[in-house]
């Protein structure tokens, strides 16, 4: 394999269990009787959706937990972490310290070539949904103690499949095969592949309104992925800004998640909500570029 990794940082390796759990979920939606797919299923799905990936992971995980851009009860902040839970996208301990790493990286020059995004979709689909990255000194990256110590977030990481398991069992005794393949299997495989889709174009394709320094990584923006995961393809602003809850800066810019993120605010379950140009949000040495900066598939162009 090429070199990905200086040993001094970390070692890559291909993770078995990961590897497993993906094909465990993308299989049997071959099994799939589509015949039987109709707008209440559909409902379902789409709800389950907004509420694991839009609440769970854009929310809560991310938005919430990783960049703290507002504040929440304990209670409200483990429920949304449960929600992350059902994405099937893993342990959220995993993906705390694996955002501390890429954003660690990726904001520096000498970011090794397994955090940049030089690479093809192809070598992208291998090295992120089948390796697993295990950092050396872990300390460098200043990942908050409270939440490397968290209770909740440990328990998760140990049993976050177990929570799946259950919850297929749950809706089979509800109903029958085919609508655990559809609800629980195909929204899975649609959120895994999403997710990672959505990461690797927004660090390749699209365009950036900010330039970070000294970065070996910018992102761009993407209008059509930015409004179907939630806001989170608007990445460039979330470069820029990461300490924002708001990912998106203009009116064509649709951040449903940021709609969630009002919702909840207006609830009074959420509250000190961090807006960029509003509230004090933390600059990532982000220029703004005196254009905007456009990448395309057929014509690779880096910032
Ligand atoms: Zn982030
Ligand atoms: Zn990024």
């Amino acid at each position: 394999m090429r070199t990905t990794i200086d040993k001094t940082i970390g070692t890559i390796q291909f993770s078995i269990p990961k590897t497993a759990w993906l094909y465990f979920i993308l299989l049997p939606i071959f099994w799939i009787d589509f015949s039987t797919l109709d707008s209440k299923l559909l409902l379902i799905a789409s709800i389950l959706i907004c509420f694991t990936v839009g609440l769970g992971h854009s929310i809560g995980l991310h938005r919430g937990v990783i960049h703290k851009t507002f504040t929440t009860s304990k209670t409200v902040r483990n429920i949304f972490l449960y929600l992350f839970v059902l994405t099937g996208l893993g342990s959220p301990l995993h993906w705390i310290k694996l955002h501390y790493y890429r954003d660690y990286w990726q904001n520096r020059l000498d970011c090794p070539p397994y955090f940049a995004y030089k690479h093809s979709l192809i070598r992208d689909f291998w090295w992120n949904l089948h390796l697993q990255f295990t950092a050396n000194d872990i300390k460098r990256y200043n990942i908050p103690k409270e939440d490397l110590n968290d209770k909740w977030i440990i328990w998760l990481h140990k049993t976050w499949y177990l929570h799946n398991l259950l919850f297929m069992v749950f809706v089979y005794l509800l109903s029958d095969m085919n609508t655990v393949l559809i609800i629980v299997f195909l929204r899975m495989a649609i959120t895994i592949l999403g997710h990672w889709f959505v990461g690797f174009m927004t660090h390749k394709y699209g365009y950036a309104r900010f330039n970070i320094e000294n970065a070996n990584e910018s992102a761009y923006n993407d209008i059509i992925l930015g409004l179907f995961s939630f806001g989170e393809g608007f990445h460039n602003n979330h470069h820029a800004h990461p300490n924002s809850a708001k990912f998106s800066l203009k009116w064509y810019e649709i951040d449903i998640g940021w709609y969630l993120i009002v919702l909840l605010k207006k609830l009074h379950l959420i509250y000190n909500v961090k807006e960029v140009g509003i509230a004090n949000t933390k600059k990532q040495q982000a220029k703004k570029n005196n254009r905007i900066i456009w990448s395309f598939p057929w014509k690779f162009k880096t910032i």
